[in-house]
């Protein structure tokens, strides 16, 4: 299989060339189709198979045919560092189009976040517990959000981020996409998903 076998456009297809992806690895392979067609998918899959491109990149493809101007999907880590690595994992791939994409995390004032909120975001990569806090301040919108993942759920599991993730699933839209990928499908990554999705399409690699 090659990228150009996905319904990729131009843009994407020549920034996965300029970071020198050859082939989709397996995760890749399975999981790009199901999100372009709009399915739920549980990923169970380490660092290092290319998890991240495999809902990075069906993302993109979809927000950028998906008119708004407030943020439209919305990615959930359990630390700062994952945020800006995501975020910048994303905007390599984004080279290309026009989308914007934030990190936004606690440990620091929320000030200059929320003025790049206001500046326009079309994805944002957040902890959790930032989410929360900029939404109850009314500084985050959050109505055109129709993508939602969770990146290394375990991990957010094992750091206790069950009630605030709760609170999200609740404050956006509940006709969305849930993604959600995990190293391990732990017991209390496999109740999450009982709660979270409704019918996923559940991939290990
Ligand atoms: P991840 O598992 O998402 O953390 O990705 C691990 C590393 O593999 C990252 O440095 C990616 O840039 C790289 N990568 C992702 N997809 C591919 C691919 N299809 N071919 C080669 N490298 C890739």
């Amino acid at each position: 299989t090659s990228f150009e076998e996905f319904n990729l456009n131009k843009q994407l297809l020549q920034a996965v060339a300029d970071l020198g992806f050859e082939q989709p690895t397996e995760i890749q392979q399975k999981s790009i189709p199901l999100i372009l067609g709009g399915q739920e998918v549980i990923g169970i899959a380490q660092t290092g198979t290319g998890k991240t491109a495999a809902y990075l990149l069906p993302m993109l493809m979809k927000i950028k045919y998906a008119q708004g101007t407030d943020p439209r999907a919305v990615i959930l880590a359990p630390t700062k560092e994952l945020t800006v690595q995501l975020a910048e994992h994303a905007r390599l791939l984004a080279k290309y189009t026009d989308l914007r994409i934030l990190p936004i995390y606690g440990g620091t004032g929320p000030k200059t976040q929320i003025e790049s909120i206001q500046q326009g975001v079309d994805i944002l990569v957040a902890t959790p517990g930032r989410f929360m806090e900029l939404y109850l301040r009314g500084d985050l919108p959050v109505k055109q959000i129709k993508t939602l993942v969770l990146d290394e759920a375990d991990r957010m599991m094992d750091m206790g981020f069950m009630p605030q993730l709760r609170k999200i699933f609740e404050v956006i839209s509940h006709k969305r996409q849930n993604l959600l990928f995990s190293a391990t499908f732990s017991e209390r990554v496999e109740r999450l998903s009982a709660e979270f999705l409704e019918f996923p399409n559940k991939i290990e690699v």
